[in-house]
Parts: C-alpha cells; structure tokens; sequence
C-alpha cells in the first residue's frame, strides 16, 4: 500500500470558506494539481452532505447523498483527477460493489475507458450500473481477493493506471473531505467520537487523514475518538485489536464491508488505536433492526450502511460518547431486494 507524505497548508482552513458546495470547497488542501476548469469539468457536486441531528448530541452523517448513491464519490473523484493529470487513456479498477461503480462514474465523466473487475457473486443490478456507465465489467471466480489479484494482473499486462481504492492513496485524500466537512458544520468544532463502517477503511483512513490535517495546521485542537463498525461474521479489525471474537466468519447482509483481509489492517488498527476508539461489531439481526429503525425515521439506507447505527446502539460506552457523528454511507436503493 502506498501513503503520500502530505501536509495541507497552514493556512488551508483559514476565513470563510467560499467556493463550490462540493468537496472542491477544501482544494487548499487536496493534494491535485489538475486544472481548475478539468476539475470543474470531472466534478459532480460530490461532497457538502447533509448532517442531521438524531438528538441533542448525536448527528448522522447523510453520506449515501452523492452522485452515485455512496460515499466513495468522495475518493474515486480525486482518483480519477489523478488519472487525468497523468494523461491515463485507461483505468482499471476491482471492487466488490460501490466503489466500482462510482470509479466508473467519474471515469465516463473525464472520458476514460474503465475496466472493473468483480467477483463472480456481484449482483446484477450493480454489474448493469457499471455497464451503463460504460465500463467493462470482467467477472471473476473466487473471492474478492481473486478479483483484485485479476485487475494487478491486466493493469501490468496493459500498463493501464491501477484506480485502486485500497492501494492508492489518493482515494483517501478524497474520503478525508468527511471529516473537514463535519468540522465546519458543527461550527469549526470537531465532535468528541465519530464511528464509520470499515471494511477496507477507505473512510476510516480517510478520517483519520482528515482529522489529523485539521489537527496540525491548527483548525482543531484535539482529534475525535475514532470508533470502527463490523459486520459481526466478517471483523479482522475487531480480532487485531482483541475487542471481539471473530464469531462464526459467514456471508453477512453487510456486503460492502465483507472484507477478510484488508491490505490496510495495521494502519486501521492504529487510527483507532491512537484515536482512543474501539471497533464494534454488529450482527445482521442488529443490522436489519437499524436499518428499519432509521427508515422509520425517514432514512433510508443500505445493510452495510445501517451497521455503523447499530454498532453505536449497542456500544456500552455510547451513552456517554460525548458528541458523536455517525456516517450514513450508502443509499437503501443499493440494496438487492429483498434485504
Ligand atoms: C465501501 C463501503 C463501506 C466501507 O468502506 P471501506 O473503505 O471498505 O471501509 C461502507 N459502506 C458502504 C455503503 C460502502 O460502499
């Protein structure tokens, strides 16, 4: 895995922040140096997502409202910015699910051809998504390793530019746009714990990033307590740090965090490690009962977006987590039926 030793400038967070209701609102700190006008040209007003309160000290992080229906429009936007001041004529990209798709999105946008490689098991609706976006869409026996293993392969044989979620760091450049965003509307104040799903860690990384570059150029004095969800049968985070038994490893409703092995694991570990955080784990029954209980309240989103809710519901220490954010991560409409 690759991390760009970056720091944004001292003064990237200072006045009033003008520009676009996007992401591109923070380019001061986004490490691209693509033209304005391609950028302008790529963007689809990813980012600016709503936070709404839940009650006096809890907010949800409304972050399924992209252009693609999941917060990983937040990195694929920078990723694909990135291919195009490489002058990349070609992507490829695997993904078990949203991140392909958004990938695809962005790509179509910059004129891009896109290849995507995904397990065999990847539903139809998300492989005619990308189809629609005019990806070509490689379906891989095996496991979601086996899809990643695949796309290695092609990039080396076609020396096409890798747009990797996992490996670049650049997507994470994108996803630290969360925790600027929740700085500044809860008024320049950072909260006390902010708790996200984390398969991959794209978002969790991503918010550690962005916390820390608000913490060293001075915006905020202290970081929030980082606290990571998993899906009860598929938590290698939760078993690295001890705070739960990898329990009876299955299939899980929470698809797009079903990841074994995630090539960032020790790096996941020390965000919430240093954060002070805890990693909690969900199991589908409490994963289905959020997901109704946040549609009852108007919310709708997919399985693996309900697990951040219901790991903080059944956090002991929640009740007394301070302010807390909670990230909302993908739209109920991503779901299969008849989850
Ligand atoms: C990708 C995804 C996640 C998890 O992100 P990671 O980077 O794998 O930790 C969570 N929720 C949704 C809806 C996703 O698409």
């Amino acid at each position: 895995v690759l991390d760009l030793l970056y720091v944004p400038p001292d003064n990237a967070f200072a006045g009033d922040r003008g520009g676009p209701w996007s992401l591109w609102r923070y380019r001061a700190a986004l490490p691209v140096g693509v033209a304005e006008s391609a950028w302008q040209a790529l963007s689809l007003g990813e980012g600016g997502t709503p936070l709404v309160a839940d009650d006096a000290q809890v907010f949800l992080k409304l972050d399924f409202l992209m252009p693609t229906l999941s917060f990983k429009d937040r990195g694929s936007v920078l990723l694909v910015a990135t291919a195009l001041e490489l002058g990349a004529r070609r992507l490829v990209a695997d993904s078990s699910g949203n991140a392909g798709v958004s990938l695809a999105a962005y790509a179509a946008r910059a004129g891009i051809a896109a290849e995507v490689f995904v397990p065999a098991a990847t539903s139809e609706a998300k492989v005619a998504q990308l189809r629609r976006f005019g990806a070509e869409v490689w379906r891989v026996g095996g496991t979601r390793a086996d899809a990643a293993a695949a796309a290695i392969d092609r990039v080396e044989s076609t020396r096409s530019f890798y747009a990797s979620h996992v490996y670049n760091p650049m997507f994470h450049h994108g996803t630290k746009t969360f925790a600027y965003e929740v700085w500044e509307q809860l008024g320049r104040r950072v909260p006390d714990t902010v708790v996200v799903p984390a398969g991959n860690g794209t978002l969790l990384l991503g918010a550690r990033l962005g916390f820390d570059d608000l913490l060293v150029t001075g915006a905020a004095d202290r970081v929030p307590r980082l606290v990571a969800a998993q899906a009860e049968r598929c938590a290698p985070l939760a078993a690295a740090i001890g705070s739960g038994a990898y329990r009876s490893p299955g299939p899980t409703l929470a698809e797009g965090i079903a990841i074994a092995a995630p090539p960032r694991l020790q790096q996941m570990r020390d965000a919430v490690e240093r954060s002070g955080g805890a990693v909690i784990t969900a199991g589908d029954d409490a994963v289905r009962a959020a997901r109704a209980e946040l549609a009852g309240r108007g919310i709708d989103v997919e399985p693996t977006a309900a697990v951040a809710y219901a790991a903080w519901r059944s956090w002991p220490a929640g009740a007394a987590a301070g302010s807390t954010v909670i990230a909302l991560t993908g739209a109920g409409l991503k779901a299969a039926p008849p989850h």
